[in-house]
């Protein structure tokens, strides 16, 4: 079992990406539908101006936009280059994340056990593109989105546990969750204005995941959004782009931190003891 998932690398890759451009087709769904209260199953999708369907064969993701040369095939109204970017990103990103987390030194129910863990990081993924756009877009993270977020992750991280017998990670988990989610929850109650209640429910789930992963990937998943953001708004103050008063989300940036502590908080982290003293 372990050899052939190591074998098949090159097409578990591949089934990544394209399944990542689909869901990025989706998640152009929910970021515009998701906002506004509507369902993201029905109607399906049609052209904003002329209302008609998008027919079947238009929807392939990446692909039809430039077919299409960026227009509606029935008005002829311009389609947004949002969408086959966010399609393109999304493979990419399903792409990255199963190079990485691809159980490759694992045997038995610990093959299944961290192959969930690898689901609940695409999960993740998808989730972070969605909530990244509506952030910038609305400066909300919808609870429609982000509380179910905790069973599905629970779920999948708990049944991981279960099967590999690591319930340290488990363990560790919950107390990232209870961690990350009480330093946001400190923050938003002292600093009403910089930090929201969306943040301290997406920090959360953030602190779940990454303390599942490590010590190291909560640390630099964390330290790394304040660092992340805190440089983009000094740039942006300098160049005088953006007022004191003006409103940056922060969403985007905790993501950010979260995904630079997934992929590579384990040996930053190592570092940055090494660096102190520390080990
Ligand atoms: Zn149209």
């Amino acid at each position: 079992m372990t050899s052939s998932l190591t074998q098949l690398w090159p097409v578990l890759a591949g089934f990544g990406a394209v399944f990542g451009l689909a869901i990025g087709s989706f998640l152009n769904v929910v970021v515009h539908r998701v906002p506004a209260g509507l369902s993201v199953v029905s109607p399906p999708s049609a052209c904003p101006k002329c209302d008609r369907p998008i027919r079947g064969a238009d929807n392939v993701p990446v692909l039809s936009w430039f077919r299409l040369r960026g227009r509606c095939r029935d008005c002829a109204l311009p389609i947004s280059v949002r969408y086959p970017v966010v399609e393109a990103a999304t493979g990419l990103l399903f792409l990255a994340v199963v190079l990485r987390f691809l159980p490759s030194a694992a045997t038995g129910a610990a093959v299944i056990g961290h192959s969930l863990v690898l689901i609940a990081l695409l999960y993740l993924m998808a989730v972070s593109v969605a909530l990244t756009l509506i952030d910038l877009d609305t400066h909300t993270l919808p609870n429609r989105i982000v509380l179910p977020m905790y069973p599905v992750l629970a779920v999948l991280l708990l049944v991981s546990s279960a099967l590999t017998g690591d319930w340290a990670a488990a363990l560790r988990g919950l107390g990232g969750l209870a961690l990350l989610g009480g330093v946001y929850l400190a923050l938003a109650v002292a600093v009403p204005r910089g930090m929201g209640f969306g943040d301290v429910k997406l920090a959360g789930a953030l602190g779940l995941v990454l303390a599942y992963l490590g010590w190291g990937p909560l640390a630099v998943g964390a330290f790394g959004a304040f660092l992340l953001g805190g440089t983009f708004g000094i740039v942006l103050l300098a160049i005088r782009r953006a007022g004191r008063s003006t409103g940056i989300p922060f969403g985007p940036w905790m993501l950010l931190g979260a995904w630079v502590g997934a992929f590579a908080g384990a040996p930053i982290w190592d570092a940055y003891l090494r660096l102190l003293g520390l080990v």
